[in-house]
């Protein structure tokens, strides 16, 4: 089972650090998110520790993952945060984040999100397009403040992932075009409540090769090499995020390897370098445990039906994502191929299709890789409330989020007079 760290089985349960998941079901129910502690500060420690001696920052993408007991165990690790909204600013600020290890990311940035970022005091604005830098230094005007600001270029490279997940294409909506940015970097002289800081990219996520980010990289160095023959020195470049992890049979690179063709790409330039890892931090730290409610056999199929559906783990319905799927406990009678489906009322509502496994009605099952782009992406869709999330941490449980009730989903609806 490589590739689940802390992952194993004990007297034929499947066990998270030293806590059997039959357990954690027990004490939290089903469905249930659970992380490990141990693998992510472990992933976070590959990525901080590959940069060796050079001036850098991880900055956490919040999305994939924003729980506040995990942006907390970040922000405790040293860790910075990549945000995308003012919610995820408040997330990060209530966890205990330095805002100023804050970047800003995102295509559509509201004024009052600015002004929030700006109060905070974050460590860079990344903008994404001309229109962005004139709002950006009007609301910096009003608040009295320079922005400190970075343009994501969209360097147009193939990331070789699922299109909905590719972001460095000339036809994708994020960046502003390569051959425009240089133009831009010298039109913000006229924003006098600017400050022109960095300069960064995001090509796309669940990339496996290093081939796109060393691409994406070098036409991203030959522009800051350009910006500075032209007497424009930035101080930091944020090459992003987007590292794959395995699922299945992905072979992503390890992550100090992917840190080393990064550095090896900007050699001897001194910039501090800025990296915004999602998926790579979080993806195989946590799984989504399930129970089987019924087992249905048909003429053409046989079907597992859990607990947990579309709304609590997207990816499949949405990406026809692969998430490993193991019993929770091992038991010897007969394999069959199973479809392992949600409640939802929708054809798309499953976890995974074809699995050669030995179910009972009642077994638990563990979706394995759902550590990232899971909880966050969760919906109340069929007025589901989602699931309780769990931190285990050695031999101890902590409840990190309590499973949602009827009351807080129905909170801010009301009756017509
Ligand atoms: C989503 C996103 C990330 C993180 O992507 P992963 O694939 O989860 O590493 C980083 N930066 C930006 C701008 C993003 O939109």
């Amino acid at each position: 089972m490589s590739g689940f760290p802390f992952t194993g089985y004990r007297n034929s349960v499947l066990c998270l650090e030293s806590v059997p998941l039959d357990y954690i079901a027990e004490q939290c129910g089903t469905p249930c998110y659970v992380y490990s502690r141990a693998a992510l500060a472990s992933a976070y420690k590959e990525f901080d520790d590959a940069f060796g001696a050079r001036d850098h920052l991880v900055c956490y993408a919040v999305k994939a993952n924003s729980n506040l007991a995990i942006l907390n165990l970040f922000a405790r690790l040293g860790s910075g945060f990549d945000i995308v909204s003012g919610g995820e600013l408040q997330r990060v600020l209530k966890a205990g984040g330095d805002p100023q290890k804050i970047v800003f990311s995102g295509v559509g940035k509201r004024p009052d999100e600015m002004r929030a970022a700006l109060d905070a005091g974050i460590l860079c604005f990344n903008v994404e397009s001309e229109a962005e830098l004139a709002i950006l230094n009007q609301v910096a005007e009003e608040a009295g403040r320079v922005a400190p600001v970075s343009l994501r270029v969209n360097p147009d490279v193939d990331a070789k992932t699922h299109p909905y997940i590719s972001t460095g294409l000339k036809e994708n909506k994020f960046g502003v075009p390569f051959d425009e940015a240089e133009k831009l970097y010298t039109a913000t002289r006229k924003f006098s409540n600017l400050r022109m800081e960095g300069l960064d990219c995001h090509i796309g996520s669940q990339l496996t090769e290093l081939d796109p980010f060393v691409a994406a990289s070098e036409k991203i160095l030959h522009l800051l090499d350009r910006l500075e023959t032209q007497g424009l020195r930035l101080s930091h470049l944020d090459l992003g995020g987007g590292l794959g992890i395995r699922y299945s049979q992905e072979n992503p690179p390890p992550i100090p390897d992917y840190v080393q063709a990064l550095c090896t790409a900007i050699g001897s330039r001194n910039q501090r370098i800025l990296i915004e890892p999602g998926r790579a931090l979080v993806g195989n730290a946590g799984l989504l445990l399930t129970r089987i409610e019924y087992l249905k056999h048909t003429p053409h199929r046989n079907f597992a039906i859990v607990d947990a559906a579309m709304n609590d783990l997207m990816r499949p319905a949405l990406y026809g994502a692969y998430h490993h799927i193991l019993p929770v406990a091992k038991h010897g009678e007969e394999e069959k191929n199973y479809q392992i489906v949600g409640p939802v009322c929708e054809t798309g509502d499953f976890l995974g299709h074809d699995r050669t496994l030995t179910l009972s009605q009642g077994d638990l099952l563990a979706v394995m890789s759902a550590g990232a782009y899971g909880m966050s992406m969760s919906s109340n869709y069929n007025t589901r409330p989602r699931p309780a999330e769990v931190m285990v941490d050695g031999d101890r449980v902590h409840l990190i989020r309590e499973r949602e009730s009827m009351e807080q989903l129905m909170a801010g609806e009301r009756l017509l007079p």
